[in-house]
C-alpha cells in the first residue's frame, strides 16, 4: 500500500494504484505517476522541504528575539 506523498503534502491520504504492466504507482487525485523509487523520492525530498521550512522558522524567530534585545539595550 502506498500512499500519495503529493497528496499526503497537502494532508490529503490518498493510495496510489498500482500498474503491473509499467510498474508505475498512479494518484487518481492529483495525477502523479511515478516509480516505487520516484515515490520515495518524492516523499524524501518534500521531508526534507518541510525541515527547511521549520529551519528557516527557528532563524527569523532568532533574529527577532536578538533584535528585540538591542533595542532593550
Ligand atoms: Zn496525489
Amino acid at each position: 500500500m502506498t500512499d500519495c506523498p503529493e497528496c499526503a503534502a497537502r494532508q490529503v491520504q490518498v493510495e496510489m494504484k498500482f500498474d503491473p504492466n509499467t510498474k508505475h504507482f498512479i494518484c487518481k487525485k492529483c495525477g502523479l505517476y511515478a516509480t516505487r523509487e520516484q515515490v520515495s523520492d518524492i516523499k524524501y525530498r518534500l521531508n526534507r522541504r518541510e525541515r527547511t521550512r521549520e529551519d528557516k522558522h527557528d532563524e527569523y524567530r532568532d533574529w527577532w528575539q536578538s533584535s528585540k534585545k538591542e533595542k532593550q539595550g
